[in-house]
């Protein structure tokens, strides 16, 4: 069966391979290297044995959503390419002085990016039906682990502390929408994001990032939809309890970093340990690899693939007060989707 769906995989891989957009022919030919930018099922396998640490779905999610969606695959490759041309020109247009190898790309001229949030609330009790206080605590997480302004940012190994990025990107809560439901567990196939499904629909994608709370079920803390995806389910979902850092959140996950990590897949980045065993790569050049995710609060040094893993990266499975970083690599992966050409660059006012 596995080798069965494997070759399926692969010949239609091959065959949208072969398909090309306006996009994809802007790219120079040596920037269009095909990587596996799909799910490994057993990576999902390995992952479901997990029932008490972090839990979020985003690869399950995905993975669906390659199989439902045909282009989708061929987007995230164009998305793909594109980041590739920008980490080396973050501005494609050149390095700018001319005369010598720069060994580090420029840093971007985008600035300071403010992203403008909706916050779709789903309740089927007053518990789940947060506070505005517990939502206004939210944006100020993001905005203090995206600034590299969180507190807890001096904990940050040695090793590490270099690579520690501020990425500047902020966010400002845009507007909140309310809606009572008989559903007390949405599940994970976007029902939410649908009025038609007793949900609330998306809100102009291309400009604000939608976050739906809501219920999940099966101790799924959140799930987020990666660049690439249908613009009807753009956006990230999370689980109430586990939104914000006050009012109704549940520990360990009550420091609003689910987040934070969710927010972090839908600028595209994976999972540190890049969804797969040593050799399997989240295409950071910056992170250790690793063997998989670390739950908890693991102590330094924690090692895999023969390096110390960076465990308190937000993209790894700890707890919330065990994650206090992105790198310099997730900030120009993730500040890429807002470049010139950029899938995201319409967010930019
Ligand atoms: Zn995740």
């Amino acid at each position: 069966m596995k080798k069965v769906l494997i070759a399926t995989f692969v010949a239609t891989f091959l065959f949208w391979s072969c398909d090309t957009d306006n996009l994809e022919s802007q790219i120079p030919q040596e920037e269009q290297q095909r990587v596996d930018l799909g799910v490994d099922p057993g990576e999902l396998d390995r992952m479901a044995e997990n029932t008490t640490g972090r839990q979020c779905h985003s690869m399950n999610v995905l993975s669906r959503q390659l199989q439902e969606n045909p282009g989708m695959l061929q987007r995230m490759q164009n998305i793909e390419s594109h980041t590739r041309v920008f980490e080396k020109k973050p501005d494609g247009v050149g390095n700018g002085n001319g005369g010598g190898e720069d060994p580090d790309p420029d840093p971007d001229t985008l600035g300071t990016i403010t992203i403008p949030v909706y916050v779709h609330v789903l309740y089927s009790t007053s518990q789940e039906n947060i506070s505005s206080s517990q939502i206004n605590s939210q944006i100020a997480v993001l905005n203090n682990d995206f600034r590299k302004s969180n507190s807890d940012a001096n904990q940050v190994p040695s090793e590490f502390a270099g690579l520690a990025a501020d990425s500047e990107v902020e966010f400002v809560l845009a507007g909140v929408t309310r809606k009572v439901s008989p559903n007390t567990s949405w599940g994970t196939n976007d029902a939410m994001k649908y009025a038609f499904n007793g949900g609330v629909d998306v809100i102009t994608p291309e400009t604000h990032l939608n976050i739906w709370v809501c219920n999940i079920g099966g101790g799924i803390l959140g799930y987020a939809q990666f660049p690439g995806g249908s613009a009807s389910t753009d956006g990230v979902v999370i689980s109430p309890q586990y939104f914000g850092s006050q009012g109704y959140v549940s520990a360990p996950f009550d420091k609003g970093r689910t987040a934070t990590h969710e927010v972090g897949h839908y600028l595209n980045l994976r999972h540190i340990w890049g969804d797969g065993r040593c050799k399997r790569d989240d295409f950071v050049s910056d992170t250790p690899s690793s063997d998989g995710p670390n739950y908890g609060c693991p102590s330094y040094p924690t090692v895999n693939c023969r390096t110390n893993d960076m465990t308190m990266n937000y993209m790894d499975y700890t707890d919330d007060a065990c994650m206090y970083m992105f790198s310099e690599g997730q900030k120009i992966r993730m500040r890429a989707l807002f470049g010139a050409g950029g899938v995201r660059e319409s967010m930019l006012n």
